[in-house]
């Protein structure tokens, strides 16, 4: 692989499973045990505001225990990032803090994340190292109850898309990792790509096939923890 081309790299779910953080929906259609309609939308939070609070709540405390750590997936990315010359972005779908936790910084959160909140009232931003209840109230609006985190909920437009996009007119390989490329937009950069004039070198890692694997000219199985390092190995000889 020529370290010299432009690199656009996703990644989903999957990439963090090793990690130890349950993955959004492989077979069952819940994302830990709750119905995605009760704690991934408006709708949800208007209703049950305590409950969805509570339920990223107990995500954002997950990732402080300290056996939740990278893996060797999220880890041989940084070390990618750092040797690559052409342009290179991560795209990730994770609301987790895993991909900086092992070093990477070209990175967009595009679903957002489980560390930061905002008030849907005045629109401030929040770094949140704490839980989040209804009882917050916002320090520059002083509304209580209008925070939330700053996660995408179904329905809502997932963040950094004109920029998103701008890389990968011009990208010249995509590797998707660990992404089941079932939520859109994601889950359309494969078909976005598949119709462009020019030739994009198209990479699936995941543990089995898609429903969009046949549209990559390579399909790599198995826990992205082994391939990805694998992989990543054969460019950089470390
Ligand atoms: P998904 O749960 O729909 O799919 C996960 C994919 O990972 C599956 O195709 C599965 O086969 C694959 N996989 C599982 N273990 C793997 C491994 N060890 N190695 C490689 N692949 C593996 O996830 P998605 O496509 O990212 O769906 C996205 C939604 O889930 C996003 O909106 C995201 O915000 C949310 N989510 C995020 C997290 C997180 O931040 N870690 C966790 C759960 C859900």
């Amino acid at each position: 692989m020529d370290i010299k081309k432009n690199i656009f790299i996703l990644t989903g779910a999957g990439i963090s499973k090793e990690s130890g953080i349950q993955t959004f929906r492989e077979k069952d259609g819940l994302w830990d045990n709750h119905r995605i309609e009760d704690v991934c939308t408006v709708d949800a939070f208007l209703r049950d505001p305590t409950f969805v609070n509570n339920f990223y709540n107990l995500r954002r405390k997950k990732l402080k225990d300290t056996k939740i750590k990278p893996n060797a997936a999220h880890i041989n990315l940084a070390i990618l990032e750092n040797y690559w010359k052409g342009d290179f972005v991560l795209v990730t779908q994770n609301i987790d803090n895993l991909h900086e936790q092992a070093g990477s910084k070209k990175l967009l959160h595009m679903h957002g994340s489980l560390d930061k909140a905002y008030c849907m009232n005045c629109l401030d931003k929040i770094d949140l190292n704490f839980d989040l209840s209804i009882n917050y109230q916002c320090k520059k609006c002083k509304k209580k109850g209008d925070v939330r985190v700053d996660v995408v909920w179904f329905g809502e437009q997932p963040k950094y898309l004109d920029l998103i996009y701008e890389y990968l007119e011009k990208t010249d390989i995509f590797l998707s990792i660990g992404t089941s490329n079932n939520v859109y937009p994601a889950a359309g950069f494969i078909d976005f790509l598949g119709n462009q004039q020019k030739k994009v070198e198209l990479v699936e890692f995941n543990i089995e096939k898609t429903n969009k694997s046949s549209l990559f000219e390579k399909s790599i199985l198995g826990p992205a923890s082994i391939t990805v390092e694998k992989f990543v190995r054969k460019i950089v000889s470390y």
